[in-house]
């Protein structure tokens, strides 16, 4: 019964009529998406075996088991097929499935061509056989070859060719030099774009002699830095290229075509890997100035400095679209994490250039095979790459494939996937892998991917396919681990020899001239000539940001932040200001309403209204501000509210970007759930964009720890290792609550450990006007630098935690506050210094306690240390026999252990005076940040204030 309904169904699903194009059309649709054809015609096609090989339609792929309702429908299929031979082998019937199985076939070399291509160099690649590209795996033969069949949508040329000259132009479309994958791609347009530029020139356009004289002057130039280099200094480190020369050609092309676009800025990720070669042969850094560098002179005044091949630059380069910055991003040694900084430089870049398509930046990250596969950085930053809070208009990432893990790792050991470059496929960009020793493919390839990113503004990934000469490093003997390897290489001509060679069997250049170029370039490195070509000498300064403004200043911790009391109401006014007819959810017009209260004076000043009316103040005078984090529209505790969705429509309005007509950009973006990519994305843009307030704000202050790389090498030593200022801000929720051991602390002692020669800003502010001012300075002040700022949860509603108009107004960031009562100073016996929310609890004990001989005082600047201020707001109190340091957190964690050197050092001076000694008030040392039950919190907080005061 069974049978006969699927025979039936065989029988009247046309495949035996003759119209070839209609059936074409409807299968090349089910391809695209099945659920867009009619269900006998679904029915029909996914019983025909699957053109990428993989699901269920493998039906004459014997090794995948069948269900066995299509085991029915294939034997169906065979007999008819077998039927239709028998009777009449050319009739309209068999002619109409062999087009569908020659459009399988086509589809098939898209899907899975790669798989055969010669992409590797040194032919090491596994060659397993791919059953797809078999002509019977589609039931076709080579009887066929000479048969001519509708080329459908293949870009042959033609409408029909016999299948031979299909199957030749596919085997040189998609299995030469050239593997590209993008079936992945669900967007039918991109794909079809990709299909269209790879298969009318069969993978191979015909390039100008000049073009390609020109790219062997360019390989020249790669091998021949590495091969001075080798010979001037034999074992010294230096992460040669040599084995990837095309890297530099590609490089070339890729900024010189960005440039025929009117792109006008393009910022380089780049590991250790050809990283010299780069900088010389492509940014143009002066050979001579390498080589002070391997004679290891310390080159910058002020500062660590940094190894060589950290080494970022800055240059301007012509190209046929005009003169074109480029900018090579400091590295840390930690690879991959530099990727998503260079986004956030991109980003800040076009925003500054009101570039909301990208088309004028462009990044470019370069990766490494093995830590392409193996760092989760590299998922977050595609994972970013859409998304309306870092989207840079797409990357090109290109993937120096050498095919060997970090240091020594077999691709066995270094991955899961196939190919090091499969992540790329979660956002569906296009992975064009590409054979290094074919400098023509590799132009090809990267003109492809330039002109994707253009046209679709989606992240284009290159896989150079090449390999190492040398070891890791050029101290390193690889053989020891990768013998067999080795012995290839050894052998194996280098990419410019063969290219050279070739262009001389072509006729292109005589041998003479090849010669010539390698000698050319030898004497200019050792004229300490610069050598890459389209240097700009005098390069437009207007292509960049000034950072003058900002260099040289020393550490001070004051600026003037006050501001006219009127203009101050005027602006609260502003940002309190919702549209006609929004509708605002109940608790969130309470907050404004009481918001309108404090502009009017009818209500003291709360944290959300000060913070938000330091951004107003900001806008006002001319800064940009950037906030993102992943709760910040409305604030993990619901504080800020910044952006407010109309419970009608779900529309939004952002109260702070409608201040006034051309006001700088008000951004704030709920990141997604990254700290990783997203700080060190925020790090990039604060690097790039002085005038601007640029916050990061953690849900709870310890997922920071998740973006430890970041904070360590970026953040905290990025200064003092590259001469790079930073104002980034970082907003991290603080304090012991009783919300267990994950939600209580931001790891203060973490940051103060890496504090150090004025690196960053540590601060607990504790008062509205507090925050007010110390985000008032950050941008007001010219001196850039990081600030780490741990923000209140509680006191953002605590009743006492209130300040005044008037002291936002005229007051200033107080690195120190003194005690707040008027007790009789020489009464004082005892001085306790906190900083944070303890100090409401150390207060209220006092009041409780009726003590009147003990004075409170808050350290709100943790670094740098405020000493003079501290000294000064204690040694009035000369009658003082106790000063004790209290904080909330354990003893091995908060401030103490980074701290006391510093508070004793002020009690040191004190004692010489009045003879007082420093104290120690706080939970015992614990492995864990803080208590997971309620109980143990609040019995540990009792006592360590009441410590503070008995101790
Ligand atoms: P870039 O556009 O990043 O190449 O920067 C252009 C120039 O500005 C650099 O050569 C530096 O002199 C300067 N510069 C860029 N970023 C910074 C920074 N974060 N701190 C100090 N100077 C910078």
């Amino acid at each position: 019964m069974q049978e006969g309904i699927m025979e039936l169904m065989w029988r009247s699903s046309h495949v035996t009529g003759s119209n070839v194009h209609y059936v074409e059309a409807l299968y090349e649709q089910y391809l695209d998406d099945p659920a867009a054809v009619p269900q006998e015609w679904r029915d029909y096609f996914d019983q025909l075996p699957n053109p990428d090989g993989q699901g269920s339609g493998s039906a004459t792929s014997h090794d995948i088991p069948l269900t066995p309702i299509r085991e029915q429908f294939y034997q169906l299929g065979k007999q008819q097929h077998r039927a239709a031979y028998a009777i009449a082998p050319s009739s309209d019937g068999e002619d109409s499935r062999k087009q569908v199985r020659v459009l399988q076939l086509i589809n098939a070399y898209r899907f899975r061509g790669h798989q055969h291509a010669n992409i590797d160099p040194l032919g090491l690649r596994d060659p397993s056989a791919v059953p797809d590209l078999d002509l019977a795996f589609h039931q076709l033969s080579k009887a066929d070859l000479e048969t001519e069949f509708q080329t459908g949508s293949f870009f042959l040329g033609q409408d029909q060719a016999p299948l031979r000259v299909i199957v030749d132009a596919l085997e040189q479309t998609y299995c030469r030099s050239i593997g590209c994958e993008f079936m992945h791609i669900v967007d039918t347009e991109e794909k079809r774009w990709l299909q269209q530029r790879f298969e009318s020139v069969r993978s191979k356009p015909p390039y100008t002699e000049g073009m390609r004289k020109h790219v062997l002057e360019r390989l020249t130039a790669a091998e021949g830095l590495e091969s001075y280099l080798a010979s001037k200094y034999p074992g010294t480190k230096r992460f040669g290229l040599e084995g990837g020369e095309s890297f530099i050609p590609m490089m070339d092309e890729l900024i010189q075509r960005a440039g025929s676009y009117g792109t006008k800025e393009v910022v380089i990720g780049m590991a250790h890997r050809g990283r010299l070669n780069v900088l010389v042969n492509i940014l143009g850094k002066n050979p001579s100035e390498l080589i002070d560098e391997f004679d290891g002179k310390k080159l910058i005044e002020r500062g660590s400095g940094d190894v060589k091949y950290h080494q970022g630059f800055s240059s301007n380069v012509m190209t046929p679209g005009g003169e074109v910055h480029l900018a090579m991003s400091f590295n840390p040694s930690h690879l991959e994490i530099v990727a998503p900084v260079v986004e956030g430089s991109v980003r800040a870049r076009q925003d500054r250039r009101n570039d909301g398509d990208g088309g004028k930046v462009l990044p470019i990250n370069v990766h490494g095979d093995a830590a392409f596969a193996g760092q989760g950085v590299v998922m977050e930053t595609f994972q970013m790459s859409q998304t309306r809070a870092y989207k840079t208009g797409g990357t090109v990432h290109i993937v120096i494939n050498n095919q060997v893990g970090f240091t020594t790792s077999d691709p066995l050991d270094a991955r899961s996937t196939e190919y090091c470059t499969d992540i790329a496929k979660m956002v569906q960009a296009p992975i064009l892998h590409v054979n290094g020793d074919d400098p023509d493919a590799v132009l090809h390839v990267t003109q492809v991917a330039l002109d994707y990113r253009q046209q679709f503004s989606k992240d284009v990934v290159i896989d150079l396919v090449c390999y190492r000469r040398r070891g890791h490093n050029e101290a390193d003997e690889p053989s020891g681990t990768q013998p067999l390897m080795y012995q290839k290489i050894k052998d194996h001509p280098s990419s410019r020899a063969i290219y050279a060679t070739r262009l001389v069997q072509e006729g292109v250049v005589s041998e003479d001239e090849a010669k010539a170029l390698i000698e050319k370039y030898r004497d200019d490195l050792v004229a300490g000539n610069h050598v890459a070509n389209a240097l700009v000498q005098e390069p437009n300064t207007s292509l960049f940001v000034d950072w003058k403004p900002y260099l040289g200043h020393e550490w001070t911790g004051y600026a003037d932040t006050s501001l006219d009391l009127k203009r101050l109401q005027q602006l609260a006014a502003k940002m309190c200001e919702v549209p006609e007819g929004f509708a605002v959810q109940r608790q969130v017009a309470k907050i404004y309403e009481d918001r309108r209260k404090m502009q009017g004076g009818g209500l003291a000043l709360n944290w959300g209204f000060a913070e938000t009316l330091a951004y107003a103040t900001l806008l006002d005078q001319g800064h940009p501000i950037r906030l993102t984090g992943q709760d910040v529209g409305r604030g993990t505790f619901s504080h800020r509210h910044a952006v407010l969705h109309n419970q009608k429509d779900a529309s939004l309005h952002v109260p702070l970007q409608h201040l006034a007509p051309g006001q700088p950009d008000f951004t704030i973006h709920d990141s997604f759930l990254s700290e990783e990519a997203v700080l060190a994305f925020e790090y990039g843009y604060a690097t790039t964009m002085p005038n601007a307030l640029v916050i990061w704000e953690a849900q709870f202050g310890d997922f920071f720890n998740g973006a430890q790389v970041v904070v360590d090498q970026f953040i905290s030593s990025g200064e003092t290792k590259w001469g790079r200022l930073c104002g980034l801000t970082m907003l991290l929720p603080h304090g012991f609550e009783g919300q267990g051991p994950e939600h209580s602390s931001a790891r203060l002692e973490r940051f103060l450990q890496l504090c150090a020669e004025y690196n960053m800003q540590v601060c607990v502010p504790t008062t509205p006007a507090q925050i007010f001012h110390l985000l008032r300075r950050q941008v007001i002040r010219p001196l850039r630098k990081p600030l780490v700022i741990m923000s209140p949860k509680s006191l953002l509603r605590h009743k006492e935690a209130v300040s005044s108009l008037e002291e936002l107004a005229h007051g200033s960031f107080q690195m120190v506050l003194p005690d707040q009562g008027k007790r009789d100073a020489s009464q004082v016996k005892r001085v306790i210094m906190c900083s944070g929310k303890v100090y409401y609890d150390l207060d209220n004990w006092r009041e409780e306690n009726l003590l009147d001989d003990v004075a409170i005082i808050r350290v709100e600047q943790l670094y740098p240390f405020p000493k003079e201020e501290l000294f000064e707001t204690i040694s009035q109190y000369t009658n003082t026999t106790d000063i004790v340091w209290c904080q909330e957190e354990p003893l091995n964690q908060g401030a103490w252990y980074s701290m006391q050197h510093n508070l004793r050092s002020v009690a040191e001076e004190l004692k010489a005076g009045f003879g007082a000694t420093l104290k120690f008030a706080g939970r015992p040392a614990s492995a864990a940040p803080a208590a997971g039950y309620m109980s143990v919190h609040i019995e540990q907080q009792r006592q360590l204030v009441e410590d503070a005061f008995n101790l």
